[in-house]
C-alpha cells in the first residue's frame, strides 16, 4: 500500500463519518478521489486499496491512463470535472461515466450526439459558477434552474445534480448553500462540492459528492 493509498482510506473514513453525523438518514456521501497529474503506477495502489470512483479535469491525460485502468477493474466510475471542448465530446462519451461539468448548450447537444451515436449513456451534473465569476466556467446562478430544465426535456440528459468550484479565497460555506438552494429548485438530489481544504465542510452544507485530490495524492 503506498501512502495515497493510506491517505485514501483515511479520507474515506473521515467522510463517512462526517456523513453519518450530518444526515440523519446516514445516506452515503461520495468520495471522488482526484488523480489529475498522477500517473497509472500511484493510482493503482489506490485502485487496490477498494477506492472506485476517480475525477480526471483533461480528456486527453485521462486517456494515457484510464483505459487500461478501467479495463482491469471493470466497475471503476470516471468523472470529468473539468470543462470540455464539444471537439472531444466524442473522446469524453467512450471513457467518462459522468461528466460534472455541462454549462452550455453546445456542449449538451455534442454530448447527446454522441451518446446516441456510440449506444453509450453518461450521468451529468450542471457546473453553476456560484461567485460569478468572469473567467469561471459554469452556468450563472441565475440561469441555473431553467439550464437544468432545458438539458433534461429539450436533449434528454439525465441531469443528476449541480456542481460549483467556489471562488479561492472566500469562505466557501455560502456558495455551498447558494448550490444547495438551486439544487432544490432544479428538483435534483445530488450536489458535488468540496474539495481538500474543505470537504467535510460541505458534507455539512449537504454535500453527496467530494472532490478530493491533493489530501490524498499530496501536492500537485
Ligand atoms: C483539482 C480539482 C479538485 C481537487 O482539488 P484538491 O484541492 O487537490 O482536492 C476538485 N475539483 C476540481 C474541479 C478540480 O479541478
Amino acid at each position: 500500500m503506498n501512502d495515497a493509498a493510506k491517505r485514501y482510506l483515511a479520507v474515506e473514513k473521515a467522510v463517512a463519518e462526517k456523513a453519518k453525523g450530518c444526515t440523519g438518514s446516514g445516506s452515503p456521501v461520495r468520495l471522488v478521489v482526484v488523480s489529475k497529474t498522477f500517473s497509472a503506477d500511484v493510482i493503482e495502489p489506490v485502485i487496490e486499496a477498494g477506492c472506485r470512483t476517480f475525477g480526471e479535469n483533461r480528456v486527453q491525460e485521462a486517456q494515457s491512463k484510464w483505459p487500461d485502468l478501467k479495463q482491469k477493474y471493470s466497475d471503476i466510475e470516471l468523472h470529468l470535472i473539468g470543462s470540455l471542448q464539444s471537439n472531444k465530446a466524442e473522446d469524453a462519451v467512450e471513457l467518462f461515466d459522468v461528466v460534472q461539468t455541462i454549462d452550455r448548450e453546445k456542449i449538451a447537444r455534442a454530448i447527446a450526439k454522441e451518446m446516441e451515436r456510440q449506444g453509450r449513456l453518461l450521468k451529468f451534473f450542471v457546473q453553476v459558477n456560484t461567485g460569478s465569476e468572469p473567467q469561471k466556467a459554469g452556468v450563472l446562478p441565475d440561469d441555473a434552474v431553467e439550464f437544468v430544465n432545458w438539458c433534461q426535456s429539450d436533449v434528454g440528459l439525465i441531469i443528476e445534480g449541480l456542481m460549483a468550484i467556489p471562488p479561492f479565497n472566500e469562505n466557501p460555506g455560502p456558495h455551498f448553500a447558494l448550490l444547495r438552494k438551486l439544487a432544490g429548485e432544479a428538483g435534483l438530489s445530488k450536489l458535488s462540492m468540496g474539495m481538500s481544504g474543505d470537504y467535510l465542510e460541505a458534507i455539512e452544507f449537504g454535500a453527496t459528492h467530494v472532490r478530493v485530490g491533493s489530501a490524498i495524492f499530496g501536492s500537485r
